[in-house]
């Protein structure tokens, strides 16, 4: 029979789901699949995206787990694409390869001042409270008023954990070092900047109800933004999620506020304009332009320059993707280029687009950051669909064995986790948790995962 070797690179959501629903997929030949991940643990962004306050989300990670449990997949962690190993050796071990390497790093933003001291992406901070191994563990948090940019859940996000009192944040993994950092957090006012009205936000309504159930943080919304024109109104009427964001700030306006010692504000109609240096080289002001509805559902700027003391800048304006040596890269969409997961190249003589072989996408990468961890499911159902189709078309290597790429990993030197490496890994963090009465908490930098990995 027929046997498929495949490469999956990215143990995230879409590269686990991917596996499984080929292994389940009805197919008329025998799959082996080993997944790479640059981690020493898998999960991606359910482990360093989402936030720690996420225990429900978090526990997809339960899900994704059992998936990898039953044996039938094997993986590597702490195995970088495109230095540990590259396209040329999976095209020698392999008949085909998925990247499901998702999108880690913020989009960039064209505003003045972006590049003046104490102005972030939201990865960057996400990654630190989440405890991303690769990046530094000192986080400064030494700003009172905080502006976040962005009207997405992310933005959501950075908002909730600056304005979050750490003791609610407590029964969470965040790690010691992330304790600390917000424990000693001087911040009263975090300010969250929406270029449209508070109808066309990207909030889901529960991550927005949230951040009203804080303790002693109160919420502030301004009249101003409530004054919908026909377009607005017919939004909230005829979406239920709309209706319900809006049915939330509604609340909010009529709430009490001036008791709670920190305070989340949202501007709606408010385009950053730039960031205004504090004569330091650091982030003393933001500078936005008021801007009103359009009548077709955007917006236009009305003129009206506003500025607001802030001493830190948050940038939530989303995520993107990075180029992977060997694999072609939409630039301008942060993806790898494909056809329903196939990904396609350019010729350099014709500029026209083909297939290339044996080479697949899904998730982030594939579709671009957006989207709940859920999608990555239906993404990976289309890309494998058509790697069981293309059977014909797929690489015929000249090592196919598992053991022929244990020894590439072993013969580099790389020091690779695998499933076992992970149960080790995982004990250990709910072990440290249990003992200060945690569900786990996180261990961060990359050597230590990869020792207690590996015994
Ligand atoms: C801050 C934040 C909060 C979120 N919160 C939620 C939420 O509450 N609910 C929800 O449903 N969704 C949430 N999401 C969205 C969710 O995380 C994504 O939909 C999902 O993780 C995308 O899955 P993916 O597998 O494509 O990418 P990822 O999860 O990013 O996984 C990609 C994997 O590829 C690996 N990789 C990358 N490059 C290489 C390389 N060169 N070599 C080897 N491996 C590599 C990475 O280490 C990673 O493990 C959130 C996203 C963010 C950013």
């Amino acid at each position: 029979m027929t046997k498929l070797r495949l490469a999956i690179v990215g143990a995230g959501p879409a590269g686990i789901y991917a596996a499984d629903i080929l292994l389940k997929a009805e197919r008329n030949f025998d799959v082996s699949i080993d997944l790479f991940d640059h981690l020493p643990a898998p999960y991606g962004l359910v482990r360093y995206g989402v936030a720690p306050d996420h225990p429900r989300i978090k526990g997809i990670i339960n899900a994704l787990r059992e998936v990898l449990d039953r044996g039938d997949i094997r993986i590597f962690g702490n195995v970088r694409f495109g230095e540990d190993i590259t396209l040329d050796d999976l095209k020698k071990h392999y008949n085909a390869v998925i990247f499901a390497t998702g999108a880690v790093r913020d989009a960039d933003l064209a505003v003045p001042g972006v590049e003046l001291e104490g102005s972030y992406g939201a990865a960057e901070f996400v990654s630190w409270f989440d405890g991303h191994p690769d990046y530094p563990r000192e986080w400064p948090l030494d700003a009172e008023s905080v502006a976040v940019i962005g009207n997405g859940n992310v933005a959501l996000d950075v908002a909730r954990m600056l304005a979050k009192h750490v003791e609610d944040l407590m029964p969470t993994e965040i790690p010691e070092n992330v304790r600390a950092g917000l424990a000693a957090s001087p911040v009263t006012d975090v300010h969250v900047f929406g270029r449209r009205g508070p109808t066309s936000v990207k909030f889901t309504p529960l991550e927005l109800r949230e951040l009203g159930e804080l303790r002693d943080v109160d919420m502030i919304v301004h009249d101003e933004d409530f004054d919908y024109d026909d377009a607005a109104r017919a939004a909230v009427s005829g979406n239920k999620q709309v209706f319900v964001i809006d049915k939330t700030l509604q609340q909010w306006r009529q709430r009490e506020v001036g008791q709670a010692s920190r305070r989340l504000h949202l501007h709606f109609f408010a385009k950053p304009l730039e960031l205004v240096d504090d004569g330091t080289g650091r982030v003393g002001a933001i500078r936005f332009e008021r801007t009103a509805p359009d009548g077709e559902g955007g917006v236009v700027g009305t003129g009206e320059v506003r500025e607001l003391p802030i001493q830190a800048l948050y940038r939530a304006v989303g995520y993107f993707g990075s180029p992977l040596p060997g694999v072609p890269f939409d630039k301008k969409r942060g993806v790898i280029p494909n056809h329903e997961g196939q990904v396609l190249v350019k010729d350099a003589e014709s500029g026209q687009s083909r297939q290339m072989y044996g080479v697949y996408a899904t998730g982030w990468i594939k579709r671009g950051p957006v989207g709940l961890i859920g999608h990555t499911k239906s993404d990976a159902m289309e890309t494998i669909k058509h790697l069981i189709n293309d059977l014909g078309n797929w690489w015929s290597p000249e090592s196919p064995s598992e053991e022929s790429i244990v020894a590439l990993l072993d013969e580099r030197g790389i020091a690779y986790t695998d499933l076992d490496g992970w149960h080790n890994l995982d004990e250990h963090e709910k072990a440290l948790g249990e003992a200060e009465g945690r569900v786990r908490i996180k261990v961060v930098p990359r050597d230590e995962m990869v020792q207690i990995s590996r015994g």
